[in-house]
């Protein structure tokens, strides 16, 4: 392609409104625009992105048994009713009518028109395993669509399906599932893992993520140093090894803090660890109240509440909710006389004599014995890991990493099936519920992904195997006749030679042509210009490690192969071996 026929209008400046690095360069590099909030455009070089991580997508897809299929993007809300996700999906479902008033929304995902497909087509053992995918748009309506492509509100998914007739023909396809996304996540170039994780609104009965690693990332992964172990914080276990504590402790009694809302607050105030002080969160988890108890220096981790409690959503409680409960400014709270349950994290046990809230402005108890002065619903593994914990399987050392979470599949189970009766007939003839298993990767965040993990100051530096264009070919001189010549004809060897390349022939000074090289991220760059060509040779630059080189106009064919042999050579090292984790 010509520079100077495309639409590529890259920026000098970085668009004010962005946040983080891949949507300012995906904005400079002239492949997005915004529409509105979490609505992008893709505009040529970025939709060529798109389909090249789509089209390696598709070709694991297919060579592990999965056949393309396209459904529509707008699902009927009776659908949505049978499994119950009309009500609890919440408000990222984009609901509405049609002229006849019947209700309608926008597909965030496709279990149930996939289910209602298969249930209606599938009557015997023989007719399955069923394993379908499609790459389509999607829509959720996020609270915070941000980050460009990596939160958007439509955005591009390849999610597939599984039907299986037992569990072990379940697990088979989990696994293809799973091979097949550490296939295409190296064969994309990343740096990636994959991580147990938590189900979600999806549901189901286990699940693995897969994040792209980049300190940008919005998920944290804890991972074992000895053993293979490796989860998003969300879901790490954290195994409590100590001993319940029997230390007698004085007297509870009530001291004045003023203005002390914060747990370093108390701590400078009355000369305490934080540790000895036990931060009383409230949350609201479907719509009602509890108190979530948790050492004064670690976090709270809602998704374990969630679960512990079998909620569908569990987030802080307002201010007003915990001013009405505890008669005091939030930073109060307490569990002692509080009248909502009250969970433990199991750490705490280990301690006594510890400093809680008081339920009354500008005050705190102190020597509270958790078992003597409050009740405690129940004790739980309700905190987030952190690199003092050790790994649940093993014992062995944990460390913690940034992550961005690109895939994500799901061990089903009956979930769906069950809610909308998908069944079939056994070989004895009897009757039993198809078991299912969902796979997502979030194309256009992979996008995002690959640039928040790959750019310097000048730009990105794409990943070959995603680059809009394998080799960008700077014609430095395009009023100069020779200089043309020399570019248009390297320009059609390299064609013949079926290397995707980029000509610019714009009428430009080499500085633009060098800066937006650079800012596109195409991983080789040949310059033709004439103090090189007087040589008889042409500049090389390998985009990733900045390396400068000269090939021979005469050989041209075979130096450029060898070279690119070499920049390839430079990706498979910088991923790594252990770029993915273990086998599953
Ligand atoms: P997140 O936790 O980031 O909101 P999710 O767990 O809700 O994502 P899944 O339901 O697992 O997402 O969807 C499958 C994949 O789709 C994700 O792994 C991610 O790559 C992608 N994805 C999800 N939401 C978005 C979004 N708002 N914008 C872009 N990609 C998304
Ligand atoms: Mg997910």
């Amino acid at each position: 392609m010509r520079f100077s026929s495309c639409y590529i209008p890259t920026l000098k400046e970085s668009p004010a409104d962005a946040e983080v690095i891949s949507h300012k360069l995906l904005l400079r590099a002239g492949m997005v625009r915004r529409l509105t909030s979490g609505l992008y455009i893709y505009l040529p070089l970025g939709l060529k992105v798109m389909e090249k991580i789509a089209g390696i997508v598709r070709e694991e897809m297919n060579a592990a048994g999965f056949q393309e299929l396209l459904m529509p993007m707008v699902q009927p809300g009776d659908l949505w009713k049978e499994t119950g996700r009309w009500e609890h999906y919440g408000k990222e479902l984009l609901r509405f009518k049609d002229r006849n008033e019947r209700e309608y929304c926008l597909g965030p995902t496709h279990e149930e028109v996939i289910t209602d497909l298969v249930r209606g087509e599938v009557r015997s053992y023989r007719q399955l395993p069923v394993r379908l995918y499609q790459i389509q748009s999607k829509f959720r309506d996020e609270i915070r669509p941000r980050f460009g492509l990596m939160r958007g509100r439509e955005f591009m998914m390849k999610d597939a399906y599984s039907f299986d007739a037992d569990s072990a023909g379940a697990e088979q396809s989990y696994k293809l599932m799973y091979d097949a996304y550490t296939r295409i996540f190296s064969r994309l170039g990343l740096r990636f893992r994959a991580v147990e994780a938590d189900t979600g609104s999806i549901g189901g009965n286990f699940s693995h993520e897969f994040m792209v690693l980049a300190d940008t990332g919005e998920d944290t992964i804890a991972f074992c140093h000895n053993c293979d172990y490796a989860a998003n914080v969300e879901r790490a276990e954290v195994t409590w090894q100590g001993e319940a504590c029997a230390a007698a402790c004085p007297p509870c009694e009530k001291v004045a803090t003023p203005g002390a809302h914060s747990v370093e607050e108390v701590a400078n105030m009355l000369h305490a660890p934080a540790a000895s002080i036990v931060k009383t969160m409230l949350l609201t988890v479907d719509g009602k109240t509890v108190a979530v108890l948790v050492r004064g220096d670690r976090e709270v981790n809602a998704v374990k509440l969630k679960n512990l409690l079998k909620a569908q959503d569990a987030e802080l409680a307002g201010a007003a909710v915990v001013e009405g409960l505890t008669h005091a400014p939030v930073g109060f709270a307490g569990p002692i006389g509080l009248s909502v349950p009250v969970y433990a994290d199991f750490e705490l046990q280990g301690g006594t004599d510890y400093i809680v809230g008081a339920n009354a402005a500008d005050a705190h108890f102190r020597h509270v014995d958790l078992r003597r002065d409050a009740t405690i619903t129940a004790w739980a593994d309700l905190r987030a890991i952190t690199p003092e914990d050790v790994c649940p399987r093993c014992g062995g050392r944990i460390e913690l990493t940034r992550g961005i979470e690109v895939g994500h599949i799901f061990m089903l189970g009956l979930k769906y099936s069950e809610a909308m009766h998908a069944a079939f007939l056994d070989e004895t003839g009897k009757e039993k519920l198809m078991i299912m298993g969902c796979y997502g990767i979030g194309v256009s965040r992979v996008a995002a992904a690959a640039i928040e993990q790959n750019h310097d100051q000048n730009g990105i530096v794409f990943p070959p195997p995603l680059a809009p264009f394998t080799c960008i070919l700077l014609n430095l001189d395009p009023r100069n006749a020779e200089v043309n010549a020399r570019a248009e004809a390297i320009y059609a060897l390299l064609r013949e030679m079926d290397v995707d390349v980029l000509l610019d022939d714009r009428d430009e000074r080499p500085g633009v042509k060098f800066k937006d090289a650079d800012l596109l991220g195409v991983p080789m760059q040949l310059v033709v210009g004439g103090k090189g060509l007087a040589r008889g040779i042409v500049e090389c630059k390998d985009r990733r490690s900045g390396e400068k080189g000269e090939l021979s106009v005469e050989n041209l064919a075979r130096d450029f192969s060898a070279w690119a042999a070499a920049v390839r050579n430079g990706w498979e090292k910088q991923q790594g071996p252990e770029r993915s984790g273990p086998a599953l």
